[in-house]
């Protein structure tokens, strides 16, 4: 039985490259419309995302961890030292601070694909950034973080599927 949901990548980029109109289109018509709000569309699109979550296997794809610079919150930075019994000092050999992020304390880790990927698997899942912990993110504010989305869809196949649905759902969500 063919799978529901592609993890096909290159299937997935081609795909999200031909829709690009089509999902900013549906961008449009969410950020013109006044009568769903926000957390009503937040509701809708974690329940739209839910099953696609549960049937996409992340183990089998890693896309997100080969081509996106993970930021850190400065949480992030004291659970990785811990967690791998590195010094603050040596903990920086994988991060980058450019000089605005040095003011603040902010960092982002150095190497894109991550240096803590081994054949698609995250070699420090227990101690990996919040950012990782939580992509791809529909909420807190759906509609105005489908910008970012887009740019997503061509990477990460649950961010494709998720916008597929709701191309499928618009109509109905903005008549209610
Ligand atoms: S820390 Fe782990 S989950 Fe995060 S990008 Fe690197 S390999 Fe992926
Ligand atoms: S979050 Fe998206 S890009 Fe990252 S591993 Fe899962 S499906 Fe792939």
């Amino acid at each position: 039985m063919a799978e529901r949901y592609s993890q096909n990548l290159a299937q997935i980029a081609a795909l999200a490259l031909a829709r690009r109109d089509e999902f900013e289109v549906l961008m449009y018509r969410l950020q013109d419309d006044d009568d769903l709000d926000d957390a009503r569309l937040d509701q809708q699109i974690e329940a739209l995302a839910a099953p696609i979550v549960a049937a996409i296997d992340c183990t089998q794809c890693a896309n997100c961890c080969r081509h996106l610079r993970v930021y850190l919150e400065p949480e992030d930075t004291q659970r990785l030292a811990n967690g791998l019994s590195l010094s603050q000092e040596a903990l920086e050999d994988y991060l980058e601070r450019s000089q605005a992020q040095q003011a603040g304390e902010w960092a982002s880790l150095r190497l894109v694909p991550c240096a803590f990927l081994r054949d698609s698997m995250c070699s420090i899942y227990p101690h990996r950034p919040n950012a990782c912990r939580l992509y791809p993110q529909f909420t807190p504010d759906f509609r105005w973080v489908l910008g970012d989305l887009l740019e997503g869809a061509r990477l990460c196949p649950i961010i494709y599927h998720v916008l597929d649905a709701l191309s499928q759902q618009i109509d109905a969500w903005l008549r209610e």
